[in-house]
């Protein structure tokens, strides 16, 4: 038996550094530059922001004085191999922050793009593309979903081979990061003839190469409108991308021609889970809130923490996300002891990602529910919570989707009845266990 669930001392230290780093500098970063102004509400000038930019690269050398830059990365690609579990008690530190993932070197979709070039790429590709992305020095996007389509049967953007190039033609949608990207990833219908999983490739695309245009970049709910006509370069965002006969080498196919689908599976497994990880981090700060406003505020003269139903509804926060964390950890466990995406691990990751959609809904209502009016206002990290947790049932693949597939693999461990009752039908459980124990009866009166 080795079931442990206790944390190493020398790791203990990292999680308490992190902790710190993130409690300490991260948070006021992120809450410096939701607003960007000083004291006296004046803006912050382009020296001001150069000097925050100069900030950012101070912590990320902390990061890399502490051996954790890119601590999703295995020694292979300068990471510290950590390894799933380890991953997650750092990631669910970082889910607390928006900043964390960059400060770390392990922002989202760069990472997940690291890992299809890793996997996929040629080693002229690593050079150009992968290192720099390792060092944090570029940026990168992952061009999948279009604007008609989320599944892959519908899509329409095309490339096609002319001579030594390859032509891309068609839309993209919610391409996160593709107004700052310096390449993006752009998955293409290469063959439409072929079955599903052979149809489409993926290639780099330089975001400078002509052609490439950004038509909107579109901000999840809570950002003004007028922000999606802002399409300068560097800006935050989910664009709405066109491809109009952009041109790329034969060498920017990554991987196999018609390895598109099947590549894709290996960037979006790991970033689900990644994902789960810091839900875990986004509910426990939630729910920190909630404790701490249950024991302050004050309601006909009770406590808010002293009134049956807010106890009720904390108690439920707690179960939930402690069953998830579990959950989110015991998958991970899986991966560092299987090493692959079995079926298994898959049933597993796609479980959490179901289950991260609901929880951080949950309680994340709940806390806002339990602050009132406060929890209503934008005066609290409540708000940007709950603009952004509907997306945990969308990106990377609706709820829907992932419960018709976890079902699926779970069935495949089932066999169907070959009568007209089931095998559990307690009428014929019944006349079975009777004739054993007419047996046994027997037995024991001939002996
Ligand atoms: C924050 C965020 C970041 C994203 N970043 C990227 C990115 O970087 N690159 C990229 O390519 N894409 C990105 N996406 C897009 C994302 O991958 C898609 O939104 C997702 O795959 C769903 O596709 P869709 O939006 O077209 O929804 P649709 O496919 O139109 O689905 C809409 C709804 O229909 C229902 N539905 C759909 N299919 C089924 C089914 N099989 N069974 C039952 N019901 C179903 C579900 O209720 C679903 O929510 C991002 C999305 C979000 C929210």
């Amino acid at each position: 038996m080795a079931i442990d669930f206790s944390v190493e001392p020398e790791f203990q230290k990292q999680i308490d550094w992190v902790e710190n780093l993130v409690t300490e500098d991260i948070e006021p970063l992120d809450q410096f530059m939701s607003v960007g102004t000083d004291k006296h509400g004046k803006a912050l000038d382009a020296d001001g922001w150069d000097a925050i930019r100069a900030y950012i690269k101070e912590l990320q050398q902390r990061v890399r004085d502490q051996g954790l830059w890119g601590f999703h990365l295995g020694p292979d690609l300068g990471g510290p191999g950590l390894g799933q579990v380890k991953l997650c008690l750092l990631n669910e530190k970082l889910g607390r922050t928006s900043m964390g993932p960059t400060i770390f070197g392990c922002q989202a979709p760069d990472t997940g793009n690291m890992e299809l070039i890793a996997h996929n790429g040629t080693e002229e590709q690593k050079e150009k593309y992968l290192q720099p992305l390792l060092r944090g020095e570029i940026r990168s996007a992952y061009s999948m979903t279009e604007p008609h389509a989320g599944g892959p049967e519908e899509f329409k953007c095309s490339a096609v081979r002319d001579g030594d190039e390859w032509v891309i033609n068609g839309e993209k949608w919610y391409t996160s990061n593709g107004a700052a990207a310096d390449f993006l990833i752009v998955m293409a219908i290469t063959d439409p003839d072929k079955p599903m999983l052979e149809k489409a490739s993926m290639f780099i695309v330089d975001s400078d190469l002509q052609g490439v245009e950004i038509v909107r970049n579109v901000h999840n709910l809570g950002t003004p409108l007028k922000e999606n006509y802002d399409t300068s370069r560097g800006r935050g965002g989910h664009a709405y991308m066109r491809y109009n006969n952009v041109r790329v080498p034969a060498s920017a196919l990554l991987g196999d021609e018609g390895a598109g689908f099947v590549g894709s599976q290996t960037r979006l497994s790991g970033g689900r889970i990644h994902h789960a990880m810091r839900a875990v981090g986004v509910c426990t700060k939630a729910l920190d809130m909630a404790c701490e406003r249950a024991l302050s505020r004050r309601a006909r003269g009770d406590r808010l923490a002293d009134l049956q139903m807010v106890q009720a509804d904390l108690a439920d926060s707690y179960i939930q996300l402690k069953q998830f964390r579990l959950h989110v950890l015991y998958t991970a466990w899986m991966i560092d002891d299987i090493g692959s995406y079995t079926r298994e691990i898959r049933k597993e990751i796609a479980s959490i990602k179901i289950s991260a959609a609901k929880v951080n809904h949950d309680i994340i209502y709940r806390a806002i529910h339990l602050h009132g009016a406060l929890g209503m206002s934008n005066e609290t990290a409540l708000g940007s919570m709950w603009m952004s947790a509907p997306q945990m049932g969308i990106m990377d693949g609706s709820t829907e989707v992932h419960k018709a597939n976890l079902a699926k693999l779970m069935l495949r461990d089932y066999e169907p009845s070959d009568d007209l009752f089931p095998t559990y039908h307690l009428p014929k459980l019944i006349a079975k266990a009777q004739d054993k124990f007419s047996k046994i009866v027997e037995n024991y009166h001939a002996a």
